[in-house]
């Protein structure tokens, strides 16, 4: 669990009434997805990327109330449960990117629009790289810590594939979310700590940050627990993808090529094209 600002900052005075920091909760779904849901103050909820609503419908069962979905992307293990939700709730926002590959949407954002949901109000990032219209939203309010649900783009310890987009711009996409405030809580859609460790491992191999995240996410999985949300300050110590500046992956990156990358867009691209042959 990461520390909160609740746990980590001083007692306010006692005229200040708490505000203990709202938790994201990750529901399994298919092999290794998330589907985040944040239920805020007033009890409503929003619900992160459905994939498959069954997960989603079970929590409800258990008292979960969503009001609000946001969607980060087209993908199918993103969106698939949107049709059965919307039919159990009808009136059901469902926010997404102008993409019409999403279907369903009752409103559809743009880069920097505000979005409410679960008391809090999320900026919209335009994220392109994995998919051309992917987006991340950010809620940065008072009294909890950041949080920011950013689908495929950035992974703990990796980052997503490039199916539509450069590396020019995903690494644009992956600079604008390391800017975030380092406390910001990074909610990704999948589950792939532990494989993305091993690469990350064999670009950076003296990184004690990372020998220390590695270490963590070991002892996580090996009780089935979820190594997310990671905070983004811990991603940019770790994350290899999050530090084409960095000598240490520079210098991987010019061992296999021979030669120093001419630019941090080459180390990136040099390093997506590395992660899609590795096998750990
Ligand atoms: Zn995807
Ligand atoms: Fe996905």
């Amino acid at each position: 669990m990461p520390a909160s600002r609740h746990c980590t900052q001083p007692a306010p005075p006692t005229d200040t009434p708490t505000m203990p920091a709202l938790m994201p909760h990750p529901l399994p779904a298919f092999d290794d997805n998330y589907i985040w849901v944040l239920t805020g103050d007033d009890g409503n909820a929003l619900v992160v990327d459905p994939g498959d609503a069954a997960p989603v419908l079970a929590a409800m069962a258990q008292g979960l109330r969503p009001t609000t979905v946001l969607v980060t992307h087209h993908h199918h293990d993103h969106i698939g449960g949107l049709a059965a939700l919307l039919a159990a709730i009808p009136e059901l926002e469902i926010v997404a990117p102008h993409d019409a590959r999403i279907p369903l949407a009752t409103r559809r954002v743009d880069d920097g629009d505000v979005v409410r949901a679960a008391g809090l109000d999320f900026r919209t990032l335009a994220v392109p790289g994995h998919t051309r219209s992917h987006i991340a939203f950010h809620a940065d309010d008072a009294g909890t810590a950041p949080l920011l649900f950013c689908g495929d783009t950035l992974f703990s310890l990796g980052c997503g594939r490039l199916f539509e987009g450069t590396p020019a711009q995903m690494l644009a996409s992956l600079d604008r979310l390391a800017a975030l405030p380092g406390d910001t809580r990074v909610c990704c859609t999948h589950e792939y700590t532990l494989s993305n460790a091993a690469f990350a491992l064999a670009v950076d191999p003296h990184n004690p940050a990372l020998q220390a995240r590695i270490d963590e996410v070991r002892e996580l999985r090996a009780r089935r627990q979820p190594t997310l949300p990671a905070t983004l300050a811990r991603e940019r110590a770790t994350n290899p993808f999050l530090s084409c500046d960095d000598a240490a992956v520079r210098a991987a990156i010019t061992a296999r090529h021979g030669r120093p990358p001419a630019d941090r867009i080459e180390t990136f691209a040099a390093l997506r094209e590395w992660k899609n042959v590795f096998r750990g």
